[in-house]
């Protein structure tokens, strides 16, 4: 499949029926599998062979799916998660353990931000964090000799700063260390962070690639570049034999392609069991069949109404990295050439009461503590999810009082200004 453009893939990936076979993935509705002899089953507990023996590690409807993404995003192993927070958890944790160091961008998912800075703190894991726009010299300051990996968002819910996934690769290499970066805005239909130099990629399924609003879900995708084995001492649950495994040292037994992905599985997975259901499996399934045919359009809508909002004389900034204007233009020509996502940030110069208003008004957009979906929503976060901050708190945190985060489906666009400038007239 690797062969065909990005639309083929998104279509066809992951799955080749047989004769006679189902031309839909089969979802495959059971905790577990059946084995003639004992002997056989060993073999798969000892990662001796290939197969299922149970779905909370392994699923074949899953394994179809996360192989499609694998194909979109240019890598060589990947695997579905329960949701983007536990993509985000596992991809850290197979690597940092308790004693290690992360750098991450401090422009990422307040839920991601939570889970570094307190979550895997508790487990003993320290971070630092930098600006994404933090220059060579800072990003090499923030580097410790426990330092295991560098993380960052593609573009950053709900900031929207674009990351430089070059420069961020290139820091993280001179350390020794992967680059993780959360692709879930653009989608590999926009951007394809292995092109740049990242070494995993993880997304919240959750988002454009359902784009339904319907099914939660995560994915981890390794580029298979990696080497482990040259910074053994760094990563030795990679690269010493893991005594849960019969020894297994997955560095050596599965090489730069597969170490990543099998020891996520094996070991993450057992231990936390976070597993996406095979149906929700299926539904994402279908997102993905078209999500070329809709990224354009998410892309078309919101660059639509990020120019009318420019132009509005009752908003007084908008954050979108298509409008030449915004701080990031430049870093999106570079890496989203044809765009980045669906979803503008924006204040309106009423401050927080006009916001209430504006939202208020709206008919098409709804307030929803969501985005990447294919019906426009919108969220106020002095509101709502921020909302025990006071003006001061939210400045300081990158979310004003008046900022409105608004996420543009696929209604004809025509439609969301009308509502949107009806909305803005109200005030
Ligand atoms: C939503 C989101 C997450 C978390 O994903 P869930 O599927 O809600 O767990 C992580 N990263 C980004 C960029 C997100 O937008």
């Amino acid at each position: 499949m690797s062969d065909y453009k990005l639309g083929t893939r998104c279509v066809q990936g992951g799955y080749t029926p047989g004769n006679g076979e189902p031309r839909q993935i089969p979802i495959v509705q059971s905790t577990t599998f059946r084995y003639a002899t004992s002997e056989d089953m060993g073999k798969l507990f000892d990662l001796e062979a290939d197969g299922y023996f149970y779905s909370r590690l392994q699923n074949p409807t899953n394994d179809m799916v996360a192989a499609k993404i694998t194909e979109l995003e240019g890598g060589t192993a990947g695997m579905l998660t329960s949701s983007g927070q536990a993509a985000n958890f596992f991809a850290l944790f197979n690597i940092c353990e308790c004693g290690d160091h992360i750098v991450a961008s401090s422009s990422i998912y307040g839920g991601t931000f939570n889970l570094i800075s307190v979550t895997m703190a508790k487990m003993g894991i320290t971070s630092t964090f930098v600006s994404p726009d933090a220059s060579e010299e800072e990003l090499d300051a923030a580097f410790r000799p426990n330092t295991k990996a560098v993380f960052g968002e593609t573009i950053a819910n709900p900031a929207l700063t674009v990351l430089d996934i070059e420069k961020f690769a290139k820091a993280a290499h001179a350390h020794g260390v992967p680059l993780i970066v959360d692709n879930t805005f653009p989608t590999p239909v926009n951007c394809r962070p292995f092109e740049w130099g990242a070494d995993i990629v993880t997304h919240s399924t959750t988002k454009y690639m359902d784009g339904h609003g319907a099914a939660l879900g995560g994915a981890i995708i390794d580029h298979g570049v990696f080497d482990w084995m040259a910074h053994a001492e760094k990563f030795p649950g990679l690269c010493t034999p893991d005594e849960s495994y019969h020894g297994i040292t997955y560095a050596e037994k599965f090489g730069k392609e597969g170490a990543f992905i099998t020891k996520c599985t094996s070991q993450l997975m057992r231990d936390f069991g976070s597993m996406q259901s095979p149906q929700n499996a299926f539904i994402l399934n279908l997102g993905l069949e078209s999500l070329h045919v809709r990224m354009p359009k998410h892309v078309e809508n919101a660059q639509a109404v990020a120019e009318f909002l420019y132009s509005h004389p009752k908003v007084a900034y908008v954050n979108y990295s298509g409008l030449p204007t915004d701080k990031y233009y430049e870093v999106a020509q570079k890496y989203l050439p044809n765009g980045g996502c669906g979803v503008v940030s924006f204040g309106l110069k009423g401050g927080r009461e006009a916001a209430s208003v504006f939202m208020r008004e709206l008919k098409l957009g709804a307030i929803e503590t969501h985005v990447a979906d294919a019906r426009t929503c919108c969220l106020n976060p002095a509101t709502s999810t921020h909302r025990q901050m006071n003006d001061e708190q939210l400045k300081e945190a990158g979310v004003p009082a008046e900022l409105i985060r608004i996420s543009l489906g696929l209604e004809d666009k025509e439609d969301l200004i009308a509502d949107i400038a009806h909305a803005l007239d109200a005030i």
